[in-house]
């Protein structure tokens, strides 16, 4: 049995959960980091790694492969491979779902006006940030991209 001082544990380690980040090849281009990053830290998220790098093609493939059946996916490891990223990993209570709110929705025409996807994008291919959407995948995803 789960004892309460276990559930209290585990409730605690999932609400601290740090999350994945990445500010997408869009947003380096358009000069838009300062401003996303701005929102990140005002949010009370910590940026507890950042660091500037390209994707191979075989690390945008894996990171995308839910997609891998999308008439589209072609076109989404091209603009992910396509200039420098930005990846993260944020800390903070609640980091997977603090992130996710900030971001707003996939397509930034339905994202709810104040998040980052609808100040700062126009289309759902180029939507720049990546954000976990689940405590596992963050861990799964801070491994793929920091080791
Ligand atoms: P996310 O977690 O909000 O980024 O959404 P997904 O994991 O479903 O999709 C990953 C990325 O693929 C999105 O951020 C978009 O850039 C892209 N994508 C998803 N759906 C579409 C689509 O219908 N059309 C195009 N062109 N790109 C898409």
């Amino acid at each position: 049995l789960i004892s309460i001082i276990d559930i209290n544990l585990i409730a605690s380690l999932i609400l601290c959960a740090n999350t994945f980040c990445m500010l997408k090849p869009d947003a380096v281009r358009d000069r838009k980091m300062g401003r996303i990053i701005d929102r990140i830290e005002a949010s009370g998220l910590v940026i507890e790694r950042m660091e500037m790098c390209e994707l191979t093609r075989s690390l945008a493939e894996e990171h995308y492969a839910h997609l891998a059946a999308a008439p589209f996916f072609g076109r989404i490891v091209d603009f992910m491979t396509g200039g420098p990223v930005v990846k993260m990993v944020l800390s903070g209570p609640n980091a997977v779902a603090k992130l996710r709110a900030l971001m707003g929705a996939t397509d930034p025409l339905k994202a709810a006006p104040g998040t980052i996807r609808a100040d700062f994008a126009l289309e759902t291919s180029s939507n720049v940030i990546h954000g976990s959407d689940s405590v596992e995948n963050a861990e799964i995803e801070i491994k793929r991209f920091f080791g």
